[in-house]
């Protein structure tokens, strides 16, 4: 490949042709990357950026695998494409490593993004409450601040009412709840039982809105980008018995928490619990090829299986399972599971945690929480008050680190004014020199 580039020429084209995700909120990452390897990320200036997000929190195997491009040029090579109406080997053998990780009896529904996945959860949901009889089990109850993605379903399961501004009217019956937001919660108990009123809180809604009309709940087991919330250990737990007592499925979606970022194969294993479904994403493929999927307990599935005309599942995606994008998720597990990454994330997580501990002292810093290879810093005007700090103090710390070559994250929820958390996902790859230098 032709590596020379007229970078005044590239720069224009760009601005002239791509329209790039949410341009207002970076204002500051106009970069045309050209290569990457290990947790680095060059720019087309030959500016070297230690990647400290990981991408969009998704470069769980870190950058440059030959191994992994190598699976995806022999099975395109082999066998490009087929529809997974049909099946093949990759997505068959990816299957069955799925279900080791996830412990549990589940089958496997590919998509192509985690909004897919998310959005395939909820028909999953709605389509299995009829066929058990109980149509009107068709609502979904989900937490402010949780993002589940783009779609006119998952924007409004999620909880960032500014990220639907303008694309109302969304899909129909999805209910909100407070987050486990220790830092902050309304309940303010020091030993963390307020995370267990906020589950509460999900059995007052559902008896509020009548068992009969709740299908499911869903959550990250921490919610990411909405400020790195990390729940109380007994909050999950009681979730899951409180859907028990509704009849409601659990839906885990793991598309960060998955795949080794906390510092567990998935987020739902700090909290035992085994949920309904989980669904799947970015680190799935270590960002390689895209990929989603919806994992469903094998009795949800049952249900589709009936000889009736329309117990079937009536939804399809051309691309979902492609044999190179479950080629590449498959080497990209072995990687994580070989060179003992979600070992990694744990210790060198608990480590970050640490020696994160002394910005305690600085009069800004209210909260410093994470688990894994996930950190955020919560920036606040004063620690009395916990009144968020404003928002172009919290992107000057993103912008000095950039400055400096170590790209971080910042929440961007306008609305409810939390854009003043700093977030931190580096590939799990990641030496401890190299988070030394995020330090
Ligand atoms: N769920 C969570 C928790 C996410 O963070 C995201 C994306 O950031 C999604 C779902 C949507 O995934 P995608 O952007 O692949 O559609």
């Amino acid at each position: 490949m032709n590596m020379k580039f007229n970078t005044g020429n590239l720069f224009r084209k760009d601005e002239q042709y791509v329209w790039h995700a949410m341009k207002k909120y970076n204002p500051d990452a106009t970069m045309i990357t050209k290569k990457a390897g290990g947790v680095w990320i060059t720019d087309i200036n030959d500016h070297r950026y230690l990647d400290g997000m990981a991408g969009l929190w998704c470069v769980n195997a870190g950058y440059g695998r030959e191994e992994i491009a190598d699976v995806a040029s022999e099975q395109l090579k082999e066998m490009s494409y087929y529809p997974l109406m049909n099946s093949h080997v990759p997505a068959i053998e990816l299957s069955e490593k799925l279900n080791e990780w996830l412990g549990g009896d589940y089958v496997i529904f590919f998509s192509n993004s985690g909004s897919e996945a998310n959005e395939t959860a909820f028909k999953i949901t709605r389509q299995y409450f009829h066929q058990k009889g109980k149509p009107s089990k068709h609502k979904v109850v989900s937490r402010y601040r949780s993002y589940h993605g783009s779609t006119i379903a998952t924007l409004a399961a999620g909880g960032q009412m500014q990220r639907a501004y303008k694309y109302e009217p969304l899909a129909q019956g999805f209910l909100h709840v407070s987050p486990p937001d220790c830092y902050r919660s309304q309940f303010h108990r020091e030993d963390g039982t307020c995370c267990v009123e906020a589950a509460n809180e999900i059995d007052k809604v559902m008896t509020w809105e009548m068992s009969e009309t709740i299908g499911a709940v869903i959550m990250e087991p921490i919610i990411t980008g909405g400020g790195v919330l990390v729940p109380h250990d007994s909050y999950m737990k009681r979730v899951k018995e409180i859907c028990e007592k509704h009849g409601a499925l659990l839906i885990c979606d793991e598309v960060i928490c998955g795949f080794g970022r906390t510092g567990k194969p998935f987020g739902f294993n700090h909290y035992d619990v085994q949920p309904d479904i989980v669904t799947m994403a970015k680190g799935l493929t270590s960002g390689y090829m895209p990929l989603a999927a919806t994992a469903v307990k094998r009795e949800i599935y049952e249900t589709f299986t009936t000889t009736d005309d329309y117990d079937h599942f009536r939804h399809v995606n051309t691309f979902g399972g492609s044999p190179a994008a479950c080629a590449v998720a498959l080497k990209n597990l072995e990687i994580i599971e070989e060179e003992q990454l979600i070992q990694n994330s744990e210790s060198l997580g608990e480590w970050l945690l640490q020696e994160l501990q002394p910005l305690m002292d600085h009069p800004n810093v209210g909260d410093i929480r994470g688990k894994g290879l996930l950190a955020g810093i919560e920036l606040v005007k004063d620690k009395t008050s916990k009144e968020p700090i404003e928002e172009e103090r919290a992107a000057s710390i993103v912008k000095v680190c950039k400055e400096q070559h170590i790209l971080i994250g910042k929440t961007s929820d306008t609305v409810a004014g939390f854009n003043n958390i700093i977030t931190m996902s580096p590939p799990l790859s990641i030496t401890k020199d190299e988070l030394q230098l995020i330090i």
